[in-house]
Formats: C-alpha cells, sequence, structure tokens
C-alpha cells in the first residue's frame, strides 16, 4: 500500500462525511415507499395544464438526480468495504496502488489515473 494508516483514515472520513453529504440531499427529493426503495418526491404544484407539466418536470428531475446520488452512495459504499477488506486504493483493473492525489479529489475511485 503506498498510503499511511493516517492517510487511509483521512480518505474514509472524506467517504463517510461524503455519505452523509449525499443521504441529506436523498432525503431533500425522495423518500422511501412501501419496498423501502427511495422515490422522488412528487409536488403537487396545482391542477392547471402548466402546473401539471411543472410538477412532471420537477419529478423527473428529481428522478435523475436522485438515480445519479444513488449510484454515488453504491460507489461510496463499494470504497468502504474495500477499506474493510484491506483492498482499498488498488486499481481494479491493472492492480497498481491508485494515487493519494487521486484518491483525495475522488476517494471512491476504483480506477487508476492510466486505466
Ligand atoms: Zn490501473
Amino acid at each position: 500500500m503506498e498510503f499511511t494508516q493516517e492517510n487511509l483514515t483521512e480518505l474514509k472520513n472524506n467517504l463517510l462525511l461524503e455519505e452523509k453529504r449525499i443521504q441529506g440531499e436523498l432525503q431533500l427529493i425522495s423518500k422511501p415507499s412501501l419496498d423501502g426503495e427511495l422515490t422522488p418526491i412528487f409536488n403537487e404544484i396545482g391542477s392547471g395544464e402548466d402546473e401539471n407539466a411543472l410538477e412532471i418536470e420537477e419529478y423527473s428531475d428529481n428522478l435523475a438526480i436522485e438515480n445519479t446520488l444513488e449510484k454515488q452512495l453504491k460507489e461510496i459504499n463499494q470504497a468502504l468495504d474495500r477499506i474493510n477488506q484491506g483492498i482499498y486504493g488498488k486499481c481494479e483493473n491493472c492492480g497498481k496502488n491508485i494515487s493519494l492525489d487521486r484518491l483525495r479529489a475522488y476517494p471512491s475511485a476504483k480506477k487508476c489515473t492510466a486505466c
């Protein structure tokens, strides 16, 4: 491993902070449905044609944002798993160490800059 225990703690904290931020954002735009999956909030703005169009536009925006956030959340969880397994920071493609600079900028990175 290219980085120290201290670096690893720092990166893990970054991941946990990022996880919290994303969960907070998800709470603003979605709510858990009965099956436990998150679904975007559907805001009733009004019943006019324009208002209905706006509701749908807002809903599809939220859906897109929610999908992105959930994907990021999944990557963060996978990175935390890799920390627990002791394989964090290795490129999943070539097996080389991912540079600390890259991990600081993008702590859930799975591949090195070259790959
Ligand atoms: Zn690589």
